[in-house]
């Protein structure tokens, strides 16, 4: 429970994001390449904003008669993103991280200055569990 979340997490530059002045459009293009349900929010200096996911896109775009594909270009990621995200420091311990996977499937790991650092997820606590459970 003591295992630093640093030494768990996926590095920053193993994680799809997107950019806060991307649209739409290109949020869906990644998360439907990279086949994950949501991904991080970031800005040009790397600081974490929120975070995007399928669900919020589609959201978005249905009209009351159709879904309403042309909207996809002009509303920005930073307009429609999640924000109230748990969020944790690399100096974090499992323990914390466990709390957290509770309820999410990954949560950010971000440095004193917010400065986005990678993702913990819950494959991660598995794959720990699964080790001591073996030895
Ligand atoms: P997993 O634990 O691999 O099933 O991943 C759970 C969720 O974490 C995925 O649906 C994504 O939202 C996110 N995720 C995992 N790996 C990555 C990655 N390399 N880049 C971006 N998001 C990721």
């Amino acid at each position: 429970m003591n295992i630093p979340i640093q030494e768990l997490m996926i590095p920053g530059d193993k994680v799809a994001h997107v950019q806060v002045g991307n649209n739409l459009e290109h949020a869906l293009l990644v998360l439907t390449k990279t086949g994950y349900t949501a991904i991080p929010v970031l800005d040009p200096t790397f600081k974490l904003h929120g975070l995007i996911s399928m669900t919020v896109i589609m959201e978005n775009i249905f009209g009351l008669e159709r879904i309403e594909f042309e909207k996809l270009e002009n509303i920005k990621v930073e307009e429609v993103m999640n924000t109230s995200i748990p969020r944790l420091n690399l100096h974090d311990k499992l323990e914390k991280g466990l709390d957290l996977v509770v309820n999410h499937s990954f949560v950010c790991v971000q440095n004193a200055e917010n400065v986005f650092e990678g993702i913990f997820t819950r494959r991660a606590i598995l794959k720990q569990l699964k080790k001591r459970m073996e030895q």
